[in-house]
């Protein structure tokens, strides 16, 4: 079959994709009987792939039964409704099916040029993306891959911004420039800090703000801080609020946050990579106030919208300054219609970039946007009930507010120190996450080992978390 140099031919791509097409209908509607979380050690599926690479070619049935047979333990199933770890990410049919003509169009979207419908499907999602979340209408979007990504180009655009000639001259040896320096909370996501390790403004160059007892920054705390900075003369430039914190879910005061940016002339950066989907949903508009006040913001609709990984969307005002950020003109990309379009290569680092706009394309028209609403609504009142149960036992202690659809508890008999609480909680974590039935993960609250359950799956179901809670219950009472 292979004593030619073509590609698999159209029988055999047809035969196989529907046996594909078949296997994955299969996953999705049998994913309960696999644990959430693999349950390998470190290596086992190392040993199971041949050190060196086949000298002839093999037949694609081959490598698709060792999907089964090599891989699967090895896969934990992010689309399993027993995870309820991290932030969920789960895929849609819509999104997978949209994947496929993303792999099958192989369009590389750098310029407008190398596919118009690219480029322009991308701005027109964008501009539904941007409504759908209620951003005015002078908010320009741009989709990334992750939202490490996205904000590391937010703080690129608030070094640029500073005009320090930094985009020429660098960062190192230069006598002239001030230590620049950002601020978030305590709470916020680490793709800031790699974000300021990328782009030379180093850890130490990031000013983690305290929060209150809702785990929310402290505006006062971050004013006095930066007037400290300027007092030694160094210069502060950019802020990120965080809309949906990683441990707990809390909300960053972004209104008073922007007046302080306004005041000291600060790029303000929302990270809202988890909970800005909710800003579809009236009873959440709350959560955008203070938005329109931000340069720039990020969304991932990769963790709550039902989108396969990968999918950051990015809004800024400012898309004048990530292009002077990041516009570089070679001979071999100059088009003729440079003047009148806009080249995505231009604004960021990647030259080459997949059509993921698709995939927003096949999920938004699927479901529709009351569709998606609601089944976010769900997640949000199934935490609810979630927390009420919770609440309702005298062993068990809710560790954080609950605005979306994350809960934060732990388990507490009374009568044990801290120390034996942390070691008993992370215990009963270990245990759950042995279960082969549910999947949690855990964070640290001032010291105190906190259990996170998130709910966000597009397979969630009421009986899904009746049955985690059963679960995590009975576990709990054998450790007593
Ligand atoms: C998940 C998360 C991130 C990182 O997302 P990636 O897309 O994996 O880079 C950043 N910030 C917040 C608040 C998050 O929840």
């Amino acid at each position: 079959m292979k004593n030619n140099l073509n590609d698999m031919s159209s029988e055999d791509f047809r035969k196989n994709g529907y046996n594909l097409v078949d296997w994955i209908a299969d996953y999705l509607s049998n994913i309960e009987k696999y644990p959430p979380l693999s349950q390998l050690n470190p290596g086992d599926i190392l040993k199971r792939i041949p050190q060196t690479p086949p000298t002839n070619g093999e037949e694609i049935e081959n490598v698709l039964a060792d999907i089964d047979k090599i891989l699967m333990d090895g896969i934990t199933h992010w689309n399993h409704p027993g995870f309820m770890a991290y932030f969920n990410s789960t895929s849609s049919g819509p999104g997978i099916l949209a994947e496929l003509i993303t792999a099958a169009l192989g369009a590389n979207g750098m310029l407008w040029k190398t596919s118009p419908a690219f480029t322009e499907l991308e701005k027109s999602m964008m501009n539904w993306f941007r409504q759908m979340v209620g951003l005015p209408e002078n908010y320009w979007g741009i989709i990334y891959d992750t939202a490490s990504t996205s904000s590391m180009h937010a703080i690129a655009s608030a070094r640029e911004q500073l005009d320090l000639g930094i985009r020429e001259m660098g960062m190192s040896g230069r006598a002239d420039l001030p230590k620049l320096v950002m601020y978030c909370s305590e709470h916020a996501h680490n793709s800031i800090d790699k974000g300021a390790l990328t782009l030379g403004i180093g850890l130490d160059g990031i000013r983690k703000i305290s929060v209150n007892d809702k785990f929310e920054m402290i505006p006062e705390k971050l004013e006095e801080a930066i007037k400290k900075d300027i007092a030694k003369g160094f210069k502060p430039f950019c802020v990120v609020a965080t809309v949906g914190t990683t441990s707990t879910t809390s909300v960053d005061p972004v209104d008073a946050i922007a007046d302080i940016c306004e005041k000291y002339n600060l790029w303000l950066h929302i990270d809202s990579a988890y909970a800005g989907v909710t800003a579809m949903i009236p009873e959440m508009k709350w959560i955008t106030k203070g938005w329109n006040r931000a340069d720039s913001l990020v969304i991932n609709p990769h963790k709550w919208m039902f989108t396969p990984m990968d999918l950051s969307v990015y809004f800024t005002r400012k898309p004048d300054i990530l292009k002077r950020a990041f516009s570089l003109s070679a001979e071999y990309l100059k088009t003729n219609q440079d003047s009148e379009v806009e080249n995505l290569m231009d604004y960021g680092i990647q030259l080459g970039r997949r059509f993921r706009s698709l995939k927003l394309w096949f999920i938004i028209r699927y479901f529709g946007v009351d569709g998606l609403a609601e089944r976010i609504k769900n997640h949000i009142y199934l935490a609810k009930e979630l927390r009420s149960w919770i609440e309702q036992e005298n062993d068990f202690e809710i560790m954080a507010p609950t605005p979306f659809s994350t809960v934060c508890f732990r388990f507490n008999p009374g009568n044990f120190s801290e120390d034996e609480l942390n070691r008993m909680n992370e215990m009963l974590l270990e245990k759950i996450n042995e279960s082969g039935k549910l999947f949690l993960s855990h964070t640290k609250l001032n010291g105190k080992f906190v259990i996170r359950l998130t709910i966000g799956s597009i397979r969630h179901e009421r009986r899904h978390i009746e049955d985690a809670w059963e679960l995590i219950k009975s576990i709990a009472l054998g450790l007593n």
